[in-house]
């Protein structure tokens, strides 16, 4: 059975340990699918080049600063996998290059230790090339599409409105350009718009405001890349936080 892909929001660090809807939504997700192995982009490894970390047993990073202690207390012993690692090079050749400096960051365990609690599905990171255009990241991902059907569940862990300059820590929801690109955004992927929103600058005046650096943008553009347009898009935990957040994910196929 072909694999869906997943984009998640992952917001806050602390969403690893609050107790609040989105997780709920994750454990229901994680609950559905049963992949072999996962390929996870997290916005937070951002890297000239594209990298992989191809190691049999990937540490467990904690690249996040300033928050309570029981943050570092989580811990997600996931394996990785050297057979994913050595097939995803086989797909995108001289593009990627195996790399073992990052391990499992935060923008993946925070998620995944929700949606598969046991820690027993391997999970490999493919970096982000910071230096590359949106179409790049979309045409990668493509790249990656045969994986789903080998039981590779393909992750894309970011934010589609990520402005930490703008964050209100008081505010429930979001400003309106936050639901404004938030809901364009939606409405481009349920009509296939794959390349316009690879070119996410020429959207107007809210994608200034949500996308101000692509990091927690581009995770996004690589499940889009491995959809086809035929996949059912089912969007989840829609909403916005902190003013310049968005927690909207989306599973395809
Ligand atoms: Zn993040």
């Amino acid at each position: 059975m072909k694999m869906p892909v997943l984009f998640v929001g992952h917001g806050s660090p602390m969403n690893a340990v609050n107790d609040n809807p989105f997780k709920e939504e994750w454990i229901r997700l994680g609950s559905q699918l049963k992949p072999k192995a996962i390929l996870c982009v997290s916005a937070h490894w951002y890297t000239k080049g594209t990298r992989i970390n191809p190691k049999e047993t990937p540490e467990q990073i904690y690249d996040m600063y300033g928050f309570p202690p029981e943050l570092y207390q989580v811990r997600y012993p996931a394996p990785g996998s050297p057979v994913l690692a050595e097939r995803v090079k086989e797909l995108l050749g001289d593009t990627v290059s195996f790399n073992e400096d990052w391990g499992i960051d935060h923008g993946t365990w925070s998620v995944l230790k929700w949606m598969f609690p046991h820690a027993d599905i391997p999970i490999v990171q493919l970096s982000i090339d910071g230096t590359q255009t949106g179409s790049f990241h979309l045409g990668l991902g493509h790249e990656l599409a045969p994986l789903r059907d080998e039981g590779i569940l393909i992750i894309g862990s970011g934010n589609i409105v990520h402005n930490l300059r703008r964050i209100d820590w008081n505010s429930t929801g979001g400003y309106d350009w936050a639901y404004e690109f938030d809901g364009t955004i939606k409405a481009m992927i349920q009509a296939g718009q794959f390349e316009q929103i690879a070119d996410y600058k020429a959207l107007g005046p809210s994608a200034v405001l949500a996308v101000p650096t692509p990091d927690h943008f581009y995770p996004l553009l690589y499940v889009l890349g491995a959809a086809d347009h035929s996949d059912a898009v089912h969007c989840f935990n829609e909403s916005c936080e902190l003013g310049s957040i968005s927690m909207t994910g989306y599973l395809i196929g």
